[in-house]
């Protein structure tokens, strides 16, 4: 098949036809191959399309919204200023992240501090930074009145409540559940009231903060975390007899649909579903922050490995391929919760046809356990064929995990054109040798016996 015959079909500028342009261009032009047997793709102009549907989908008229992109997503300097350009900013948990962030330009007014556990120097840092700060806990809040030592505070300064409404299908991504780790657990005894006072005996605190969950919490359970955060700051703000909480930030949390190239739910149902829900929200009185991550992303890159082996136990068929936990981390251990699509290529990158047959696709990692895919029917892969991993754009490639000292991958980010030609732009070198030995200690004196 040609690239002309490819754009002609499905028309060029479908994701899926984006997509498909870009695997076989990254074959050919050597992006992949005996040297880098794995990389990461990702597609500018579906991530500036998926920014610019956050835009429109929020949009209120005289409501004043920042969307800030969760760096943990896609911890990628070009990635953070590509959607700085988009108009998004960022929230970041670390002073890694917020090293990140500055470093792709993002300014201190469109960044937000959360993390449940900011140390007095990184609180500090953000203070004098100007960025927003939203307090975890009441020990937290208390070291941020030490740190303004009754002097006035510049930052915008919110709290984290836990609307503790439930979780979702994933345990691990349930931020509102009765017991989470995150945020001041509202409906604990004591806790509204404690609460009421905290506002009330500090006029600076002007944001109050509320992350639902992410992956696998149903829209109406979010919007109904986002309904309690509203509730509380309107008695903070009638007690306070002012409008005392300024903003409110909403989160993230949107979950991606793993199972076809459909963008389902959208960012304009999500806010549709709060006009209805909390229709107080966009009536002016409250700037909005929201924090998106993997809907921003997900379905926007892609992972790309050659198969090295193909071989057969036990009469299961078994891809061996150069992409497992390293890139996948999140898939391999728990597949349950993360299946992905995977797609058989060839040789050259492009769509294999032929007869399905029920195989597993194994990583390179040395732990029986490093499959990406088990019993699924795909046409048989076969040693120098390709195999891509769908919606790998955030948490996946960018969330490199170490084991066997598998080095990260490159990242490009691609651009397809209606000719059928497609663009490459780095975002990540891939990790040389002689990185990887220093990041080990390689450079460091012996240690000494005894
Ligand atoms: C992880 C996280 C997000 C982003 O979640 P997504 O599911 O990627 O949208 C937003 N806010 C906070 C506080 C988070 O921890």
């Amino acid at each position: 098949m040609t690239d002309a015959a490819v754009t002609n079909e499905t028309g060029w500028d479908e994701a899926g036809t984006r997509r498909e342009l870009a695997l076989h261009a990254a074959v050919r032009q050597g992006l992949v191959g005996a040297a880098e047997p794995v990389t990461g793709l990702l597609d500018a102009t579906g991530i500036e399309r998926s920014a610019r549907a956050l835009h429109a989908a929020f949009a209120t008229p005289g409501v004043a919204i920042t969307h800030t992109f969760a760096v943990k997503a896609a911890s990628l300097v070009p990635v953070l200023a590509l959607l700085g350009e988009c108009g998004l900013g960022a929230e970041v948990a670390s002073p890694g992240e917020l090293a990140l962030a500055r470093a792709a330009g993002i300014p201190a007014a469109a960044t937000v501090l959360d993390s449940p556990a900011k140390t007095v120097a990184e609180l500090r840092e953000a203070l004098a930074l100007g960025i927003a700060v939203n307090a975890d806990n009441p020990q937290e809040l208390a070291r941020i009145d030490g740190l303004l030592d009754g002097g006035p505070c510049a930052a915008p300064i919110g709290l984290r409540v836990n609307p503790q409404v439930g979780g979702g299908s994933i345990d691990a991504m349930s931020t509102a559940t009765a017991t989470s780790k995150f945020g001041v657990a509202l409906r604990d005894p004591g806790a509204l009231d404690w609460v009421l006072a905290a506002y009330a005996r500090r006029p600076w605190l002007n944001r109050l903060h509320t992350h639902t969950g992410s992956q696998g919490v149903p829209l109406e359970l979010m919007a109904a975390g986002v309904l309690a955060a509203y509730e509380l700051a309107e008695r903070i703000n009638a007690a306070a007899g002012r409008q005392q909480v300024t903003v409110l930030d909403i989160g993230g949390g949107l979950p991606v649909n793993f199972g076809s190239d459909e963008v389902t739910p959208s960012f304009t149902d999500y806010a549709d579903l709060l006009r209805a829900r909390v229709p107080g929200l966009f009536d002016g009185r409250y700037g909005l922050v929201t924090e998106f991550g993997r809907a921003l992303l997900a379905k926007n890159g892609t992972v790309l490995a050659r198969v090295e082996y193909a071989k057969s136990a036990g009469g299961r068929r078994i891809a061996v391929t150069h992409a497992g936990a390293q890139v996948a981390t999140r898939t391999v251990f728990t597949p349950g919760a993360w299946p992905l699509r995977v797609l058989a290529l060839d040789g050259k990158g492009y769509p294999k046809g032929g007869e399905q047959a029920v195989q597993d696709v194994a990583g390179p990692c040395c732990f029986a356990g490093d499959l990406v895919a088990t019993g699924r029917a795909l046409p048989l892969l076969e040693a120098g064929d390709h195999v891509a991993l769908l919606d790998t754009g955030a948490y996946y490639f960018s969330n490199h995990f170490a084991y066997n000292s598998l080095p990260r991958p490159a990242v490009w980010a691609f651009t397809a054109h209606a000719d059928g030609t497609v663009d490459f732009a780095p975002v990540r070198a891939p990790q040389t040798l002689p990185e990887l030995l220093a990041e080990s200690g390689a450079n460091l004196p012996p240690l000494r016996r005894g």
